[in-house]
């Protein structure tokens, strides 16, 4: 254990990971020094609800994971916000945040990922990204103030939920996707096409294969050509590591974010967490990544663990996602590496889609809509590593479905 007379304990991101991070030192015993930079001037919030209801609720649900009085009084974090870490020093243990180059006991880097920007040839309107409570506020805003067509790039699962969002308030939505099948490499064929099939029956003008090409004042053209009308333009393109800061560190980053071991730890002292860091997982036999809230939580609360306990403990985790799409829940559990995918129940747009993923003989991942029990004990089948017919018969699934496809 770390003892209160070292060089403080520095967390560096002052986000859900970062949050669980201390909480997992603390619950481990360590009694030290605690400090959390962050570059945003916010305390650690929750960020799925500013791609839902934040953006369109009467009342917008409170975004702060802790009260910051808590993270004083209960963590003890002395909390440094405004403040963005620059350089780590890995053989000296210290890391440099503006002109200050702070020693460390051990450091934990969970600093997530960033929106990849977008811009056109021509804008007469400013566009919204939506990854941050300040770009969540700007849009509510934006969307408060009159909007009625809204055009949104990007059908992944930020844009898919801007879209049931903003249909939630009555707004004409169009959706535009560069790719033909989006979230089919994630979620496999069968559900991508549920998820089209889902916004076209909640009114959403789908468009796939195109871009946006130009912005007017009240008008988008697509790359194909097309027009549609447009007065809020935002965009959910996906994301890019906010690990710039440690090229030279001599930590291997692999474009993704930053690969450690089996204790979420990527050199001596340094430990990474939450979307930025991949793990050896065991139960899936590869480096894995899963830039998920329930992972960054998870993941979190180990790295702090590792960081100050002398009994390291390996983390591994069946990665787990959800989304909220027209008062529907999607979830998805396991990694979409199997050899074959199997639809087993496909009562869209009213009642409920399971789809199920065979590696071997097992289940690796289930993915489903409105299917709440079943992802759960899928997600247990999946830790289990179950036998695939066992699996089938504890959810109840005829065998003898035929496949699908591959995933
Ligand atoms: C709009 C939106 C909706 C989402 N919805 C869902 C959902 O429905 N289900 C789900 O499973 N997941 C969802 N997610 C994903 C989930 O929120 C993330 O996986 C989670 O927030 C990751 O936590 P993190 O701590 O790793 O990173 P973050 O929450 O991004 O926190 C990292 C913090 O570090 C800061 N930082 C970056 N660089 C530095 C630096 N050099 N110095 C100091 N600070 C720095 C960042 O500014 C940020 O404040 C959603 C994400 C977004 C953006």
């Amino acid at each position: 254990m770390r003892q209160t007379t070292d060089a403080p304990v520095i967390i560096i991101g002052a986000g859900l990971a970062g949050l669980r991070a201390a909480e997992g030192a603390r619950r481990a015993g360590y009694t030290g020094a605690l400090i959390m930079i962050g570059d945003e001037e916010h305390p650690p919030y929750d960020r799925p609800p500013l791609s839902k209801d934040f953006i369109t609720a009467a009342t917008p649900p409170d975004v702060l994971l802790r009260d910051p009085e808590e993270l004083k009084n209960e963590l003890n974090i002395e909390l440094r916000l405004g403040q963005a870490a620059e350089q780590l020093d890995v053989p000296g243990k210290r890391v440099r945040v503006g002109q200050a180059w702070l020693n460390y006991s051990s450091i934990i880097l969970a600093t997530g990922y960033r929106s990849r920007t977008f811009s056109t040839n021509r804008e007469e309107q400013s566009l919204y990204p939506v990854r941050t409570v300040t770009d969540g506020i700007r849009l509510r805003e934006r969307l408060a103030s009159g909007a009625r067509h809204v055009a949104i790039l990007g059908a992944g699962f930020i844009g898919s939920e801007l879209a049931s969002s903003a249909r939630s308030k009555g707004l004409s939505v169009t959706i535009i996707s560069t790719v033909k099948k989006p979230l089919a490499g994630a979620l496999g064929d069968q559900v991508a096409d549920a998820l089209v099939q889902l916004h076209r029956s909640n009114g959403v003008d789908v468009r796939l294969g195109c871009s946006i090409a130009e912005v007017s004042e009240s008008s988008i053209q697509l790359s194909d050509g097309a027009m549609v009308p447009a007065d809020v333009v935002a965009y959910g393109i996906g994301g890019e590591p906010a690990t710039e800061w440690l090229a030279g560190s001599g930590l291997e980053l692999d474009g993704f974010g930053v690969v450690c071991d089996e204790f979420l730890r990527a050199a001596p002292c340094v430990y990474a967490a939450g979307d930025i860091a991949s793990w050896p997982s065991k139960l899936f036999d590869q480096q894995l990544r899963s830039p998920h809230w329930t992972a960054a939580s998870e993941q979190g609360v180990s790295a702090g663990h590792n960081a100050v306990s002398d009994a390291k403990e390996p983390f591994d985790t069946v990665p787990y996602y959800w989304s909220d799409l027209y008062g529907k829940r999607l979830q998805f559990v396991g990694v979409a590496t199997g050899d074959e995918m199997m639809v087993v129940r496909d009562e869209l747009p009213d009642g409920g889609f399971l789809a199920l993923a065979r590696s071997g003989d097992r289940i690796s991942a289930a993915c489903g809509i409105n299917m709440r029990r079943q992802v759960g004990v899928a997600r247990r089948h999946i830790r289990q590593q179950s036998p695939w017919s066992i699996a089938l018969e504890d959810l109840g699934v005829d065998q003898n479905l035929p496949v699908l496809s591959r995933v």
